[in-house]
């Protein structure tokens, strides 16, 4: 993509109504725009990340057996009359039509995946079922001011699976938890697994939060051995000694990137979510849900991932892997053409702006690889990675195959 062409804006200021680092520098770098408090829109260096964000939850949730389905946002009211949360889901977002008919914005879909099952589902052999969806969620948040943190429009990956019984269950949510620590690690995020509350239908449920100062949860954890308590419920304190190594006990501020809850009975027993067993018996069917914050994970990322000149960007995640700036007598189409060519995804920035501007919004968008090429560099090219501050001059051949040998 040729810089000149993309359709984006670097700020020379930072907005003046985000507050948390990350979501400044998005905006600022021309990722998003903010459309109101906790709505925005994905422009294409955006929704490049909010992509490939989405391609290794993916990919994870396929290989644990989950099957891809699509719900829709707008969610009948008698679904969520029947498990009662039309009162008590206090961030629901209630619409009427245009006779008066009400219905919510989906900002989960237990009220509509377990009628769902209750179709699909009648004989134990229809069961474990494993389905998710990645899709837009809207809630009418209170507070609304940590960007993509929190947003009253944002995207998730929500999961839920479908088990005989309680046994199964627990056995696929143990599974869930390392298919989670892989989704996290491949994305390049330090997570602590966070035992927390399970509410009124579950004894526990465990959370996956990364420690940032903007975060909104507060954590006990153990710096050593990796143990760890949502706040709320903890029975540990700052300063106190790790009863599981003898390590210290900290408390710090976290971003909740994920969590993931046994369900049990709680929806099958209001929609009579149920199935025969081998002996005819009539049995209800046991869930689980497991979430992940998509756009919350991209909003993590800049905040955790970024220095006092902009984003850093992992390779995976990055809008694009490799830029090249063209500086005055370099050979800048010759190279684009020939990375393009090898497959490889290449922001050139190609417009006729000075050395100093190329340089600094580089490093505000935060690209991987910075390529230059110029009168100076000659046949070779000055390379260097975003989260380095040394730079080397190599062929594009060797430049090319270092690409490879890190992947
Ligand atoms: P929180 O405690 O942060 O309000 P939650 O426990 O209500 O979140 P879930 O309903 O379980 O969250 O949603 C699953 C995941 O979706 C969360 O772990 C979080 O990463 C993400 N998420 C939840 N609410 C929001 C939001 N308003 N904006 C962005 N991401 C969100
Ligand atoms: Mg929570």
């Amino acid at each position: 993509m040729k810089q000149s062409v993309l359709f984006t804006r670097a700020f020379k200021s930072f907005p003046s109504d985000e507050e948390a680092r990350g979501i400044r520098f998005l905006v600022r770098a021309g990722f998003v725009n903010k459309e109101a408090a906790g709505v925005y829109s994905f422009l294409p260096l955006g929704l490049r990340v909010l992509r490939n964000i989405e391609s290794i939850i993916r990919e994870e949730m396929d290989r644990v057996g989950g099957q891809e389905i699509l719900m829709p946002i707008l969610h009948p009211r008698e679904n969520w009359e029947i498990t009662g949360r039309w009162t008590s889901f206090d961030a629901l977002y209630k619409v009427k039509n245009r006779e008066g008919k009400e219905a919510a914005l989906g900002p989960t879909h237990e009220e509509i995946i377990f009628p769902v099952i209750k179709k699909m589902v009648s004989s134990y052999r229809d069961l474990p079922v494993y389905v998710y969806q990645i899709q837009d969620k809207v809630r009418d948040e209170a507070r609304a001011k940590s960007g993509l943190l929190r947003g009253r429009e944002f995207w998730m990956k929500d999961f839920y699976s479908f088990h005989r019984d309680e046994t199964d269950l627990d056995g696929f949510y143990e599974k869930m938890k390392k298919v989670y620590l892989g989704v996290f690690k491949r994305l390049g995020l330090k997570v602590l697994v966070v035992k927390a509350s399970g509410g009124t239908f579950s004894k526990y449920s465990h959370e996956f939060q990364v420690l940032s100062p903007v975060g909104e949860d507060l954590v006990l954890y153990c710096g050593k051995c990796g143990f760890a308590e949502n706040k709320e419920i903890a029975q540990v304190k700052d300063g106190e000694v790790c009863l599981e190594c003898g390590g210290m006990i900290k408390a710090g501020s976290s971003i909740e990137v994920g969590n993931i809850f046994k369900l049990n009975t709680r929806f099958s027993e209001p929609f009579s979510v149920a199935y025969k067993d081998e002996e005819g018996n009539q049995r209800l069917v046991y869930a689980g849900c497991y979430g992940i914050g998509v756009s919350r994970l991209m909003g993590t990322i800049a905040e955790v991932l970024s220095d006092e000149r902009g984003l850093i960007w992992p390779e995976l995640e990055a809008p694009f892997l490799v830029h090249l700036l063209e500086l005055d007598g370099g050979r800048g189409d010759v190279i684009y053409r020939d990375l393009q060519r090898s497959g490889i995804r290449v922001l050139y920035d190609d417009r006729k702006i000075s050395a100093g501007e190329k340089f600094a919004e580089a490093d505000l968008i935060g690209i991987p690889w910075r390529v230059v090429t110029s009168k100076k560099t000659g046949t070779k090219l000055e390379v260097k990675a975003r989260s380095s501050a040394e730079t080397r001059l190599v062929t594009l051949l060797n430049f090319k195959r270092l690409l490879k040998t890190k992947r």
